[in-house]
């Protein structure tokens, strides 16, 4: 006799973002067919996850993967490996750092092509948006493209040339006729020039850095992208807002009828200015670490509602570009989409009772974002009908991190040595175990791409 499912995940307490109940969930052909209290049927294979949560898999809709042409960054394999280490189950990599960048329809089905062959998690691709580009935005939308990315302020990689206002307001225009959402790294150019001479001129040392980047970057930016979105009537994410300033900026805008969306990122919840200070290249990223003030307003505004996705802009470096003397020199880019989710659902554990947390955390990682992007008819919550994907974690499994045990082709990131009460138990995509007991599993990598309904 043939068995009822390929999987039975049996007695975890499954988060829904109704609530959680104590369940078994049913899987077939890659999608939830059933969860409820003692499903009765057999499986080609069985997961016992009793004193385990069980949240919908993690979507990280912010890395840099830097494949192809920077492999020796990170690399597609590798960085969906750490991932998946930390419960993560899908990502959106972004168009820049790789090479080319993906900035028409050729770079897109070259990522894609490569994405294919080495992602262990399923993806999407953001497309560019950059000066003299806008006749690619439609090309890149039927290739399949989540959104479009620009940058405000300079990239920190040459062929990646900021959005000045005349290409966003372009860009936006042409992505809202085509139903598209423009994301921005929301950093002034002109002010961040000014603060950079300022401050280099008194020294090269992570203080003076530091000053260099003021939250007015972020404040100056996000205004221009709100009035520029609200008059072309475009759908703007603000990747990355490291302050409660920022996010009540975009609260208003919504409150004006703007359609905004707010991603924060772990280690602006996690660190701040004193962690920079202490643990130099590998906690720099742009914005900065805010002071502490700063990372508490972050969390009201975040238990508040007023943010509505978290991405990890995991953004590695080879370690010979983590090292200068002048810390202005170094690149900014923090490594985390392995340690940060488990490490935040840990803090949100230690903030409130375990059952809101849950709740509201997996909104932020995953049912959020896969609404805001048009994915939320296959992914994003644990529901029949869905992607079997699946993030298991133990709400008691404390234990203290290390850079020892990242996946990342460099062993470097900001968390070592961090406890964590949170363990990532397992990671399945679609049904299949892409991690577990701390190991990655065995077989050919097999994530799939996913693109906006
Ligand atoms: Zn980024």
């Amino acid at each position: 006799m043939s068995d009822t499912y390929d999987l039975l995940v049996r007695g975890a307490t499954v988060v829904t973002p109704s609530g959680a109940i104590s369940a078994d969930i049913a899987v077939a052909g890659g999608k939830i067919v059933g969860i409820g209290p003692a499903l009765s049927g057999t499986a080609k294979e069985t997961v016992g996850a009793s004193g385990r949560h069980v949240i919908a898999g993690i979507i990280d809709s912010h890395v840099h993967f830097n494949e192809p042409g920077r492999e020796n960054w990170e690399g597609l394999g590798h960085g969906s490996s750490a991932l998946a280490a930390g419960g993560g189950t899908a990502f959106f990599d972004m168009p820049l750092n790789s090479l080319p960048p993906v900035t028409d329809a050729a770079s897109f089905a070259f990522k894609r092509a490569a994405a294919e062959r080495s992602s262990r998690t399923d993806f999407g691709i953001w497309g560019g948006l950059v000066p003299g580009n806008v006749d690619q935005l439609e090309p890149m939308r039927d290739a399949g493209a989540v959104g479009f990315k620009a940058f405000m302020c300079n990239s920190g990689v040459d062929e990646f040339p900021l959005s000045d206002a005349t290409t966003l307001r372009a860009g936006m225009k042409r992505a809202a006729e085509l139903g598209m959402i423009v994301a921005v790294h929301a950093e002034d150019d002109a002010l961040a020039r000014m603060r950079t001479a300022e401050q280099h001129a008194r020294g090269t040392d992570v203080r003076s850095w530091l000053k260099s980047r003021p939250v007015e970057l972020e404040l100056a930016a996000i205004r221009t992208a709100v009035d520029i979105a609200g008059e072309m009537r475009c759908g703007l994410h603000l990747v990355h807002v490291s302050s409660p300033e920022g996010v009540a900026l975009a609260r208003d805008a919504k409150k004006r009828g703007v359609d905004v969306s707010v991603e924060t990122c772990p280690h602006y919840l996690l660190l701040t200015e004193a962690d920079v200070i202490r643990l130099g290249a590998p906690a720099k990223c742009f914005p900065p670490l805010r002071p502490a003030a700063m990372r508490l307003g972050l969390w009201a505004e975040l238990e508040a509602g007023a943010i509505d996705t978290i991405g990890s802009d995991h953004s590695p470096a080879p370690p010979e570009m983590k090292r200068a003397d002048d810390f202005f020199a170094i690149w900014g880019g923090i490594s985390g989409c392995q340690h940060g989710f488990e490490l935040l659902l840990s803090e949100a554990l230690a903030r409130r009772p375990a059952e809101i947390a849950l709740r509201h955390m997996s909104a932020l990682f995953s049912a959020n974002v896969a609404r805001r992007f048009r994915l939320d008819r296959t992914k994003g919550r644990l529901a029949e009908g869905l992607d079997a994907d699946m993030t298991i974690v133990d709400i008691a499994g404390e234990h203290t991190l290390s850079n020892g045990e990242l996946l990342y082709r460099h062993r470097q990131g900001p968390y070592d040595r961090r406890k964590c009460r949170v363990r990532i138990a397992r990671t399945i995509v679609r049904g299949r175990t892409v991690f577990a007991q701390g190991r990655i599993a065995p077989g050919a990598p097999s994530g799939q791409f996913i693109r906006p309904d």
